[in-house]
């Protein structure tokens, strides 16, 4: 493998996002967008371990091992180099097979009178917001798993994935369907069933961030939901936090230039139940005016 590939395949995979996926968590942030955690790589009781996410480096303290995500990735699968990189090839791979996945419970969306009836209910009427957001709908059973087979993943990819369970059905059952970067979120219809549920693996940070860091102000909302009726209400620079702490991603967004405001809706609202209920753009604009960065 050439330098180059290697690069490609460092940076195509972030030391942080890999990490997280392993179900690492940062315990407290250092200078210069730094973090400090327990360490993967040693029985850690105070947290010794250090990464650097903007160089995708990390450092232990108390085991002294250090390096980049190739490097990790050897020590935690306690594999040699070439295997090291198969792993890591093997967890790129994932995003086709997401990208499949979610190109699926597309199709199902508008098949299910249901799921359409619940997304009306939560305040995702427009064909646009639902094409921006690429929703979709999971009915379950066994018809993922076949239009995957079909296309030719094997079973073990989708077991790996996570997107079928060990007897062989669908993982999601009746739920909408929300693709993010390297993961699905699924919302549960039925009040019987988990409502949030993920695949295995990283969450993948703040929702369509691409699309908002240029704008010098983000909203930044607490669910899927509240995004989608405020971008459906004109508010194009809104950015939901997946699976990590909304105080923390507004404080990084400011250390790089970006006003992220948090809104206060009257009691009992989220930016969701505002929109889907009563409120209007205009009345929000003007919560958002008075709402302090
Ligand atoms: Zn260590």
């Amino acid at each position: 493998m050439s330098c180059q590939a290697l690069d490609e395949l460092k940076q195509q995979i972030p030391l942080l996002d890999y990490l997280q996926a392993h179900d690492w968590q940062p315990a407290r942030q250092l200078s210069r967008g730094r973090w400090m955690g327990l360490c993967p790589l040693h029985s850690d009781h105070k947290p010794s371990f250090l990464v650097d996410p903007g160089k995708s480096l990390f450092y232990c303290y108390g085991c002294g091992r250090g390096g980049d995500v190739i490097r990790f990735a050897e020590l935690y699968h306690q594999v040699k180099f070439p295997q090291a990189l198969a792993l890591l090839h093997q967890w790129r791979g994932l995003a086709p097979l997401l990208h499949e996945a979610a190109s699926f419970y597309r199709m199902q969306l508008h098949r299910h009178g249901e799921a359409i009836a619940y997304l009306h209910q939560r305040g995702v009427r427009s064909p646009e917001l639902i094409e921006h957001m690429r929703i979709g709908y999971a009915p379950g059973g066994g018809c993922l798993r076949r239009w995957l087979t079909q296309l030719g993943y094997p079973l073990p990819a989708l077991l790996q994935a996570g997107l079928v369970t060990a007897v062989g059905y669908d993982a999601y059952t009746r739920r909408i369907v929300f693709p993010l970067e390297g993961n699905l979120y699924g919302r549960s219809l039925s009040a019987l069933a988990p409502p949030h549920r993920f695949l295995p693996g990283a969450k993948g940070g703040l929702y369509a961030w691409e699309q908002v860091r240029r704008y010098p102000e983000v909203i930044l909302v607490e669910g899927l939901f509240d995004y989608a009726v405020l971008w459906q209400a004109g508010f194009y620079n809104v950015t939901c936090a997946m699976g990590q702490a909304a105080q923390w991603l507004a404080r990084r967004l400011r250390e790089r230039g970006v006003n992220a405001r948090r809104i206060s809706l009257p009691d009992g609202h989220d930016p969701n139940s505002f929109f889907v209920q009563d409120g209007d753009a205009r009345q929000f604009q003007s919560l958002l005016e008075a709402a302090l960065p």
